[in-house]
């Protein structure tokens, strides 16, 4: 069995990246930014951000964190990312999420300009993600979808599972891998037969939220396993897929922690990048 070392696999990404961020900064005179606007002080939101900054200093961008606590307005958030999308030195803005119940999700999304939206949730991009044209893609499947090509690039007529439908994670994921000539399945709450529809599977792809809940008997040989689930249970924090289990059957499976979550940062450094330059070209 293979442990795709997502550690590694993102280490190896930043260095590429700080040497585009080099050449950018020799061609543009001047780097790629990055601006998160952090509400409210969840000690997860505010380690996320602390690691997205010090990735996103470490490859060489400006990077910015805009803090406001809780009972902030919504209004004054609009405006602010009304600012960032004015702002030439900005080249992607993030508004780390969960936001507090007064705040209106869609309505910041939807603010955030569509070329400078470095987490692809804009209608924008997300429509142009499933037309197969260029967009930001949501860093976690992007991170899952370069993981998934380390192992087998060649995904053409390859079967794929995936395990929850959500917009950070299930659809776009679905999306990426139907470029890729794959045949998808999308699961969820209400599926009938889990176990079998991963029987199926050359690839399984758990975003789920629930510990172990994939099990060594729903994995066929050869089968490529990537682990998006962060549960946190008696015994630390675990995945959606059973490790020990599992790694018996498949062909190749990430562990929890070190195997999506690095690659879910790497990806939103390279996604600035990317907006950066897209943004340059113009
Ligand atoms: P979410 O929005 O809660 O979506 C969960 C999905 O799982 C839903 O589509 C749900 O179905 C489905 N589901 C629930 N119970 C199921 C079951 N018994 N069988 C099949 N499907 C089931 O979660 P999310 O935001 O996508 O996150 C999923 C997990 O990934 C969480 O553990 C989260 O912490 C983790 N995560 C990790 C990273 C990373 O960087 N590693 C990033 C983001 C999220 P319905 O639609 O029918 O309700």
């Amino acid at each position: 069995m293979i442990l795709i070392d997502g550690k590694k696999i993102a280490a190896e990404l930043r260095e590429e990246l700080k040497k585009e961020v080099s050449n950018l900064k020799a061609k543009y005179n001047k780097v790629p930014g990055l601006t998160v606007i952090l509400i409210g002080d969840l000690t997860p939101s505010q380690i996320y951000v602390r690691n997205k900054e010090k990735s996103a200093n470490e490859v060489g961008l400006k990077s910015d964190v805009v803090k406001y606590p809780d009972s902030v307005e919504e209004k004054v958030i609009l405006d602010k990312i009304q600012e960032l999308n004015n702002d030439e030195t900005v080249s992607g803005i993030l508004v780390q999420l969960p936001l507090p119940k007064h705040i209106d999700k869609k309505k910041v999304i939807e603010t955030i300009v569509p070329s400078k939206d470095v987490d692809g949730f804009h209608p924008m991009n997300v429509g142009n993600l499933s037309s197969g044209y260029e967009s930001s893609v949501p860093c976690t499947p992007l991170g899952c979808y370069l993981l998934i090509k380390k192992i087998e690039p060649n995904l053409s007529g390859k079967k794929a599972v995936l395990i929850g439908r959500s917009n950070l994670n299930g659809k776009p994921m679905a999306q990426l891998l139907l470029k890729e000539n794959c045949t998808v399945t999308i699961t969820h709450s209400k599926t009938k037969d889990l176990k079998a529809e991963c029987l199926e599977a050359d690839i399984i792809v758990a975003a789920v939220g629930i510990p172990e809940l994939v099990k060594g008997d729903w994995v066929k040989k050869d089968t490529i396993v990537i682990d998006v689930g962060i549960n946190k249970t008696d015994k630390g924090i675990v995945g959606d897929v059973a490790f020990e289990e599992v790694s018996t059957n498949a062909k190749a499976l990430t562990p929890v922690p070190g195997g999506v979550g690095p690659m879910t940062i790497a990806c939103l450094l390279k996604n600035t990048i990317d907006c950066f330059k897209r943004l340059a070209d113009k």
